[in-house]
Protein backbone atom coordinates (compact mmCIF):
# COMPACT_ATOMS: atom_id res chain seq x y z
CA UNK A 1 0.00 0.00 0.00
CA UNK A 2 1.42 3.48 -0.68
CA UNK A 3 0.02 5.87 1.52
CA UNK A 4 1.15 8.66 0.40
CA UNK A 5 -1.25 8.18 -2.60
CA UNK A 6 -3.97 7.98 -0.40
CA UNK A 7 -3.86 10.82 1.60
CA UNK A 8 -4.03 14.43 0.24
CA UNK A 9 -1.85 16.93 -0.89
CA UNK A 10 -2.85 18.79 1.93
CA UNK A 11 -1.95 16.43 5.13
CA UNK A 12 1.01 15.19 2.93
CA UNK A 13 2.34 18.80 3.31
CA UNK A 14 0.97 19.06 7.07
CA UNK A 15 2.64 15.65 7.78
CA UNK A 16 5.91 17.19 6.12
CA UNK A 17 6.00 20.34 8.04
CA UNK A 18 5.23 18.79 11.08
CA UNK A 19 8.61 17.12 11.40
CA UNK A 20 10.47 19.77 9.88
CA UNK A 21 13.15 21.46 12.09
CA UNK A 22 12.45 25.30 11.49
CA UNK A 23 16.04 26.25 9.99
CA UNK A 24 14.92 23.34 6.72
CA UNK A 25 12.85 25.15 3.87
CA UNK A 26 10.42 22.92 2.29
CA UNK A 27 10.36 23.80 -2.14
CA UNK A 28 7.25 21.66 -3.23
CA UNK A 29 8.44 20.17 -6.51
CA UNK A 30 5.69 20.43 -8.86
CA UNK A 31 6.89 19.59 -11.96
CA UNK A 32 4.16 17.68 -14.45
CA UNK A 33 1.59 18.30 -11.75
CA UNK A 34 -1.76 20.29 -12.75
CA UNK A 35 -2.16 23.80 -11.60
CA UNK A 36 -5.21 22.39 -9.26
CA UNK A 37 -3.17 20.13 -7.52
CA UNK A 38 -0.77 23.69 -7.30
CA UNK A 39 -3.63 24.96 -6.02
CA UNK A 40 -4.12 22.62 -3.32
CA UNK A 41 -0.94 22.98 -2.02
CA UNK A 42 -0.96 26.75 -1.90
CA UNK A 43 -4.51 26.42 0.09
CA UNK A 44 -2.54 24.53 2.75
CA UNK A 45 -0.34 27.28 3.14
CA UNK A 46 2.48 26.31 0.34
CA UNK A 47 4.63 29.47 -1.05
CA UNK A 48 7.15 27.85 -2.63
CA UNK A 49 7.01 25.39 -5.52
CA UNK A 50 9.92 23.89 -7.80
CA UNK A 51 10.05 23.24 -10.84
CA UNK A 52 12.12 21.81 -14.08
CA UNK A 53 11.31 23.02 -16.90
CA UNK A 54 11.47 27.06 -17.77
CA UNK A 55 8.48 26.98 -20.32
CA UNK A 56 6.19 24.79 -17.48
CA UNK A 57 7.22 27.54 -14.84
CA UNK A 58 5.97 30.85 -16.55
CA UNK A 59 2.67 29.60 -17.55
CA UNK A 60 2.82 27.90 -13.88
CA UNK A 61 3.73 30.88 -12.82
CA UNK A 62 1.14 33.29 -14.81
CA UNK A 63 -2.01 31.34 -13.90
CA UNK A 64 -0.88 31.34 -9.75
CA UNK A 65 -1.17 33.46 -7.22
CA UNK A 66 1.46 36.59 -6.97
CA UNK A 67 2.40 35.94 -3.80
CA UNK A 68 4.67 32.47 -4.76
CA UNK A 69 8.31 31.87 -5.12
CA UNK A 70 9.15 29.86 -8.00
CA UNK A 71 12.75 27.81 -8.06
CA UNK A 72 14.29 26.62 -10.86
CA UNK A 73 15.61 23.16 -9.59
CA UNK A 74 16.65 21.81 -12.89
CA UNK A 75 19.32 21.91 -15.29
CA UNK A 76 19.06 25.37 -17.07
CA UNK A 77 19.51 26.08 -20.89
CA UNK A 78 21.03 29.21 -21.44
CA UNK A 79 18.43 30.40 -24.38
CA UNK A 80 15.64 30.07 -21.90
CA UNK A 81 16.84 32.39 -18.83
CA UNK A 82 15.29 35.62 -20.07
CA UNK A 83 11.52 33.92 -20.00
CA UNK A 84 12.40 33.16 -16.26
CA UNK A 85 14.23 36.47 -15.36
CA UNK A 86 11.73 38.82 -14.30
CA UNK A 87 10.03 36.20 -11.67
CA UNK A 88 12.24 33.45 -10.32
CA UNK A 89 13.39 33.45 -7.21
CA UNK A 90 16.09 31.31 -6.51
CA UNK A 91 18.20 28.45 -9.25
CA UNK A 92 19.42 25.85 -7.68
CA UNK A 93 21.03 24.36 -10.34
CA UNK A 94 24.09 26.61 -11.64
CA UNK A 95 27.21 24.54 -12.71
CA UNK A 96 28.99 27.05 -15.01
CA UNK A 97 30.22 30.50 -15.55
CA UNK A 98 28.50 31.10 -19.09
CA UNK A 99 25.06 29.80 -17.46
CA UNK A 100 26.08 32.45 -14.69
CA UNK A 101 27.15 35.87 -16.95
CA UNK A 102 23.13 35.26 -18.73
CA UNK A 103 21.42 35.05 -15.65
CA UNK A 104 23.67 38.23 -14.43
CA UNK A 105 22.76 39.53 -18.02
CA UNK A 106 18.80 39.04 -17.78
CA UNK A 107 18.35 39.59 -14.05
CA UNK A 108 20.08 43.04 -15.20
CA UNK A 109 17.93 43.45 -18.06
CA UNK A 110 15.32 43.05 -15.52
CA UNK A 111 16.38 45.49 -13.00
CA UNK A 112 16.86 42.83 -10.38
CA UNK A 113 19.67 40.43 -8.36
CA UNK A 114 18.97 36.76 -8.96
CA UNK A 115 19.65 34.26 -6.03
CA UNK A 116 21.28 31.52 -7.39
CA UNK A 117 23.21 28.07 -5.99
CA UNK A 118 26.09 26.18 -7.41
CA UNK A 119 25.13 22.26 -8.16
CA UNK A 120 28.16 20.23 -6.50
CA UNK A 121 27.90 16.84 -8.13
CA UNK A 122 28.22 14.28 -5.25
CA UNK A 123 26.77 11.25 -6.94
CA UNK A 124 28.76 8.59 -8.97
CA UNK A 125 26.10 8.42 -12.23
CA UNK A 126 27.11 10.03 -15.19
CA UNK A 127 23.56 12.14 -15.69
CA UNK A 128 23.14 13.92 -12.66
CA UNK A 129 25.05 17.22 -13.50
CA UNK A 130 26.90 19.45 -11.07
CA UNK A 131 30.85 21.14 -10.56
CA UNK A 132 33.64 20.12 -8.22
CA UNK A 133 34.60 21.92 -5.50
CA UNK A 134 37.99 22.99 -6.48
CA UNK A 135 35.85 24.41 -10.23
CA UNK A 136 33.65 26.50 -7.75
CA UNK A 137 36.45 27.49 -5.70
CA UNK A 138 38.19 29.14 -8.77
CA UNK A 139 34.70 30.08 -10.36
CA UNK A 140 33.84 31.93 -6.90
CA UNK A 141 37.47 34.28 -6.54
CA UNK A 142 37.76 35.23 -10.67
CA UNK A 143 37.84 38.60 -11.67
CA UNK A 144 34.73 37.52 -14.23
CA UNK A 145 33.10 36.03 -11.51
CA UNK A 146 33.42 39.58 -9.23
CA UNK A 147 31.94 41.64 -12.03
CA UNK A 148 28.72 40.14 -12.14
CA UNK A 149 26.53 42.40 -9.87
CA UNK A 150 23.03 41.10 -10.62
CA UNK A 151 23.80 37.56 -8.89
CA UNK A 152 24.09 36.37 -5.53
CA UNK A 153 25.09 32.90 -4.67
CA UNK A 154 23.48 32.15 -1.49
CA UNK A 155 24.96 28.46 -1.17
CA UNK A 156 25.26 24.89 -3.08
CA UNK A 157 23.02 22.60 -4.02
CA UNK A 158 23.45 18.60 -4.73
CA UNK A 159 21.80 15.05 -5.43
CA UNK A 160 22.83 12.26 -4.08
CA UNK A 161 23.04 8.70 -5.80
CA UNK A 162 20.01 6.87 -6.62
CA UNK A 163 20.44 3.88 -4.92
CA UNK A 164 19.42 1.60 -1.77
CA UNK A 165 22.86 2.01 -0.09
CA UNK A 166 21.95 4.32 2.91
CA UNK A 167 25.54 4.87 3.88
CA UNK A 168 26.65 5.79 0.20
CA UNK A 169 23.72 8.43 0.41
CA UNK A 170 24.93 9.77 3.71
CA UNK A 171 28.93 9.76 2.80
CA UNK A 172 27.68 12.08 -0.20
CA UNK A 173 25.21 14.39 1.91
CA UNK A 174 28.71 14.50 4.85
CA UNK A 175 31.10 15.57 2.07
CA UNK A 176 28.21 18.20 0.50
CA UNK A 177 27.68 20.05 4.19
CA UNK A 178 31.40 19.58 4.42
CA UNK A 179 31.99 21.86 0.87
CA UNK A 180 28.92 23.84 2.01
CA UNK A 181 30.88 24.85 5.87
CA UNK A 182 34.00 25.66 4.18
CA UNK A 183 32.85 28.05 1.20
CA UNK A 184 30.30 29.66 4.10
CA UNK A 185 33.87 30.69 5.74
CA UNK A 186 34.68 32.69 2.59
CA UNK A 187 31.33 33.69 1.22
CA UNK A 188 28.89 35.90 3.50
CA UNK A 189 25.81 35.51 1.85
CA UNK A 190 26.09 31.24 1.69
CA UNK A 191 23.42 30.33 3.88
CA UNK A 192 21.31 27.32 1.46
CA UNK A 193 22.41 24.07 1.92
CA UNK A 194 20.05 22.55 -0.95
CA UNK A 195 19.59 18.45 -0.52
CA UNK A 196 17.12 15.98 0.08
CA UNK A 197 14.42 14.52 -1.91
CA UNK A 198 11.40 12.69 -1.53
CA UNK A 199 13.72 9.14 -0.87
CA UNK A 200 16.30 10.59 1.15
CA UNK A 201 15.39 14.09 3.07
CA UNK A 202 15.10 12.91 6.93
CA UNK A 203 19.13 12.07 6.24
CA UNK A 204 19.68 15.05 4.13
CA UNK A 205 18.40 16.83 6.91
CA UNK A 206 19.84 15.27 9.83
CA UNK A 207 23.36 15.73 7.41
CA UNK A 208 22.93 19.85 7.92
CA UNK A 209 20.35 20.29 5.13
CA UNK A 210 18.30 23.93 5.37
CA UNK A 211 16.37 23.42 1.81
CA UNK A 212 14.37 19.82 0.48
CA UNK A 213 12.35 19.41 -2.67
CA UNK A 214 10.22 17.25 -1.84
CA UNK A 215 7.78 16.54 -5.24
CA UNK A 216 6.71 12.55 -5.04
CA UNK A 217 5.95 12.74 -1.24
CA UNK A 218 3.56 15.82 -1.42
CA UNK A 219 1.83 15.21 -4.60
CA UNK A 220 2.12 11.57 -5.98
CA UNK A 221 3.97 9.65 -8.41
CA UNK A 222 4.91 11.38 -11.18
CA UNK A 223 3.04 9.77 -14.80
CA UNK A 224 5.75 10.87 -17.75
CA UNK A 225 3.87 9.41 -20.28
C1 LIG B 1 12.17 15.93 -9.34
C2 LIG B 1 13.20 16.52 -8.47
C3 LIG B 1 13.04 16.53 -7.07
C4 LIG B 1 11.86 15.89 -6.37
O1 LIG B 1 11.91 14.50 -6.45
P1 LIG B 1 10.97 13.55 -5.56
O2 LIG B 1 11.72 12.30 -5.45
O3 LIG B 1 9.68 13.40 -6.30
O4 LIG B 1 10.77 14.22 -4.25
C5 LIG B 1 14.02 17.15 -6.31
N1 LIG B 1 15.11 17.73 -6.88
C6 LIG B 1 15.29 17.73 -8.21
C7 LIG B 1 16.50 18.39 -8.76
C8 LIG B 1 14.36 17.13 -9.05
O5 LIG B 1 14.57 17.14 -10.37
Amino acid sequence: MNFKNVMSIKENIHHIKALLPEHVTLVAVSKTKPVEDLLEAYQAGQRIFGENKIQEMVSKYETMPKDIQWHMIGHVQKNKVKYMAPFVSLIHGVDNFKLLEEINKQAQNNHRTIDCLIQIKIATEDSKFGMTPSDATSLLQSDEFSKLKNIRITGLMGMATFTEYENQIKAEFTYLKTVFDKFKIQNSEFKILSMGMSGDYPLAITCGSTMIRIGSSIFGNRNYS
